[in-house]
């Protein structure tokens, strides 16, 4: 398991140690054979909720993107800040069925069966700059998903964020073969 290299910053901090000590593995969850990344840890510790997010501002900068699109639900809870700080808008990709439309849509492959997320159709204004804000990129086929709605609703994704990728399950190659910009993961196990 890595965390990137270990350095403290300024105030003595060392980010990447924090975060992986407060994300939670949990055995054959939702399934068996599944080690689920519980966040919720990280979320209720102020210091690294802050840092995850700092820390996604800072790989982009203030100014650069127009939107910030989170995915349901756990990207919503990281997005909202980051586009807080960024100084742009939250658009949310959701779950079939949540947003009362007009709506684009787009189903994908799951491990096992499929899933429809959703984005509100005028969700972008021509050219939009969107960055893409999830927990944890695993086959990247979710991402993979919000990167054509957002492409489809008029927007250009310019940056993907997540905190946690999962290396051994490729979705950063996976992205690369669908033209997507480059993975910014705070976090590579
Ligand atoms: P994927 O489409 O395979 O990249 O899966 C990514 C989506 O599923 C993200 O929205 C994650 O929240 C969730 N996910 C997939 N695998 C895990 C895992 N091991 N732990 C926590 N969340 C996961």
């Amino acid at each position: 398991m890595t965390a990137g290299p270990a350095h403290d910053d300024a105030d003595g901090l060392d980010l990447p140690a924090l975060l992986l000590q407060r994300i939670r593995d949990v055995a054959d969850y939702p399934k068996p054979g599944i080690v689920f990344k519980d966040i919720a840890p990280l979320l209720a510790d102020h210091v690294a909720f802050a840092g995850a997010v700092d820390a996604i501002v800072a790989q982009h900068g203030r100014g650069t993107v127009d939107k910030v699109v989170g995915i349901e639900a756990r990207g919503f809870i990281l997005a909202a800040p980051v586009a807080y700080h960024m100084g742009a808008g939250f658009v949310p990709v959701r779950k079939q069925g949540k947003l009362p439309g007009p709506t684009l849509e787009a189903t994908y492959a799951l491990e096992y069966g499929e899933a429809t997320l959703e984005v509100p159709a005028d969700a972008f204004e021509a050219g939009d700059r969107v960055l893409v804000v999830d927990d944890v990129l695993a086959t990247g086929g979710t991402v993979e998903a919000a990167l054509g709605l957002v492409g489809r609703a008029g927007g250009t994704v310019v940056g993907i964020s997540v905190l946690m990728e999962l290396a051994f399950l490729s979705g950063r190659e996976r992205l690369e073969q669908a033209d997507g910009p480059r993975v910014h993961a705070l976090l590579t196990v």
